[in-house]
């Protein structure tokens, strides 16, 4: 038995890195996909054409996660499409760092909008059918940094911040009905972007982590599995860190 047959997931931003990462897993799983990019066309194609290889059941959406309508719209979509919404990972998320003196109104609010909002925008747009089904998983990607902070990324580390509070709120809020809302907080991890990174400072922050390596995507995508699926019945409001215990 996989771990989500039966269940519609709603992924945004899954055209590249760990959101692409959750979408094969969730296939891999049995579940049917929807999942969001913003611009990337041809690598959203190709990501479709990828998770249908074995009777895989997925589609891409251009949407932008920070504007409300697109969300509501998104979601009618997806039901049409699929007849329901299981589960919600709140994936999508930039960067846009810079040193608090340096950092401009609209680099604040371009990650504010397409970090936080954005998890407004699809929670209330979901909210509808998992009340009605009575049941949902909403999962949203926050980072380790929105638990410690960092220096340079006051704009991503609120974000990823109010994230968690939003977290608990819905899970406090939507308990009752049986719908569950954690929070992932990944720490560092190896991406086409870390890639292009000076190797040795790549070097030293493996060494600095109690694991010793940077963490993969499929480390993070294997959480969300975990708590999209019935595996978490009864976790919600949580925080998981997956860091290789750099936070702990
Ligand atoms: P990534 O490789 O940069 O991919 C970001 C994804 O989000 C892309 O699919 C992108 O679509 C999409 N996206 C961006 N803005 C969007 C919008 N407004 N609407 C819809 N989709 C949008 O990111 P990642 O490194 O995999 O990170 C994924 C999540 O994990 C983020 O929330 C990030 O903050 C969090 N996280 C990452 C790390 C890490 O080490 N990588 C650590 C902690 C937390 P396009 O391709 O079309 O632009």
């Amino acid at each position: 038995m996989k771990l989500l047959e039966d269940k519609v997931v709603l992924i945004t931003g899954a055209s590249r890195g760990i959101g692409k990462s959750i979408a094969e897993a969730c296939v891999n799983q049995g579940a049917k996909v929807a999942f969001t990019y913003l611009s990337s066309d041809e690598k959203a194609k190709a990501l479709e054409a990828d998770l249908a290889v074995n009777g895989g059941v997925a589609k891409g959406f251009k949407s932008d996660a920070s504007k409300f309508d697109q969300a509501q719209s998104l979601v009618d979509s997806v039901i049409e499409e699929f007849g329901q919404v299981d589960v919600l990972v709140n994936n999508a998320g930039i960067t846009r760092d810079n040193l608090l003196m340096r950092m401009t109104e609209e680099s604040w609010d371009e990650v504010m909008n397409t970090n936080l909002k954005s998890v407004f925008n699809l929670t209330k747009a979901v909210m509808r059918p998992m009340l009605k089904a009575r049941k949902g998983s909403i999962v949203n990607m926050s980072s380790v940094v929105g638990v410690s902070g960092n220096a340079g990324q006051a704009n991503y580390a609120a974000s990823k911040a109010g994230l968690i509070g939003f977290t608990k709120s819905i899970a406090q809020e939507l308990g009752s009905r049986n719908i569950r809302c954690n929070a992932i907080a990944p720490g560092f991890i190896e991406t086409e972007m870390t890639d292009t990174l000076d190797s040795k400072v790549v070097d030293e922050w493996r060494a600095s982590i109690p694991l010793k390596r940077g963490g993969s995507t499929k480390d993070v995508a294997d959480l969300t599995i975990f708590l999209a699926s019935d595996m978490s019945t009864y976790i919600t409001g949580q925080t998981i860190n997956v860091c290789g215990g750099m936070l702990m």
